[in-house]
């Protein structure tokens, strides 16, 4: 999801040290050049960028139980001109001003970041989060049924954007055995496929089952979650995040109704260095950051056979000696994965 004029050679395939996973691969190049070190002043307090409004951010104290509203000091405007300046995610330094706003005094290099192009441009990136460790995409196995090409498209999309997946089964409440699982439930019946690829969390916010192992899952980290809506993320972020620490009236004071709530990002802590960040924006990232030709690296379960098929061009849709299609055939590959596949290649998922 770095702009394509930014993009760096990917690494390769057979040299991916935790194939079926993103888990330990090294993260995507910084999105931006080194910044000179500037170093913090006494009397500055660390933080993160929490929410953003315009030219107006929440930046949560790193030290103490407060969210205090910022600008940005003026002379810091000349950086990052291709990027924002400063997004949700960012780790900042501020002066408190009082009164519970602050200023903005110096910004810590991006590690990396998931974004998109701003619309209308062609080089310049919209952050959706900064500094993302992983990702957490959730569905329910019930209510709404699960939306499998919804996933499998979350999923490329991390992939190529160098993140660990985690993907989470709501609702498991709901379960019930399913027609042809042979005794299985539906959510292992559905999500069986993924078991050896990824990290799937089975829980039910309603019941609390699971909810403790997925705290483990996040603690420590900064985790993206996104999701189809109906399927708990507002019931999980609620459970996860018993202690607020809101600043009351004073965004609407100061800047009027709050810009682009809907798709805006919003990140809550939820333990001492422990953030999860509600992304609705994700959901309109596009595949086009992703080329087609580089689609299948991003399966993980492909990544045995690639570069086994008898063409080096190989779409594996077609083509006569196709490594990819031979391992569908011998029950190596789910065939919903690759149907997922097939339709991100063809073209049919929005690419666009
Ligand atoms: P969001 O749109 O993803 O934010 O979903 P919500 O958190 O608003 O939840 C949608 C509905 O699902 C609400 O009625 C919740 O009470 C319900 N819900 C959330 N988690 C569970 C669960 O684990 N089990 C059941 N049965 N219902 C749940
Ligand atoms: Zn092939």
């Amino acid at each position: 999801m770095t702009p394509p004029s930014e993009r760096r050679p990917l690494p390769p395939v057979v040299d991916d040290p935790a194939p079926g996973n993103g888990r330990g691969r090294k993260p995507a190049a910084p999105p931006e050049a080194a910044q000179p070190p500037v170093a913090p002043r006494p009397g500055w307090l660390p933080g993160v960028v929490v929410r953003a409004y315009g030219k107006f951010f929440e930046v949560e104290l790193r030290d103490e139980p407060r969210v205090l509203l910022a600008t940005v000091k003026g002379s810091l405007k000349r950086e990052r001109r291709r990027t924002d300046l400063v997004a949700v995610g960012d780790r900042v330094w501020v002066s408190d001003l009082g009164a519970g706003e602050a200023q903005i005094e110096l910004i810590e290099p991006r590690q990396r970041a998931l974004s998109r192009l701003a619309r209308h441009t062609s080089d310049i990136e919209q952050v959706i989060l900064a500094n993302p460790d992983q990702a957490l995409f959730l569905f329910s196995v019930r209510e709404p049924e699960p939306h499998r090409r919804m996933l499998d498209r979350f999923l490329v999309l991390a992939e190529a954007a160098g993140l660990p997946a985690i993907v989470g089964v709501n609702k498991m409440d709901l379960d019930v055995a399913a027609p042809e699982g042979h005794g299985r439930g539906l959510a292992e019946t559905i999500f069986g496929d993924y078991l050896p690829i990824y990290d799937v969390r089975f829980m039910s916010v309603a019941t609390g089952a699971g909810l403790e192992r997925l705290r483990e899952d996040l603690a420590g980290k900064v985790t993206a979650i996104a999701g189809p809506s109906g399927v708990g993320k507002s019931s999980l972020l609620n459970a996860l995040h018993p202690e607020v620490h809101r600043p009351v009236g004073a965004i609407s004071e100061a800047t009027g109704k709050g810009r682009h709530t809907t798709t805006a990002t919003q990140l809550y802590r939820v333990g001492p260095e422990t953030f999860v960040a509600d992304t609705p924006g994700i959901r309109a990232l596009a595949l086009h950051g992703v080329p087609p030709e580089t689609l299948d690296r991003y399966f993980p379960e492909f990544r045995a056979y690639l570069g086994q098929c008898f063409y080096p061009d190989c779409t594996h849709l077609h083509e006569p000696g196709c490594a990819v299609l031979d391992a569908l055939d011998a029950g190596a590959i789910p065939p919903a994965r690759y149907e997922s596949y097939a339709a991100m290649r063809r073209g049919e998922e929005d690419r666009g």
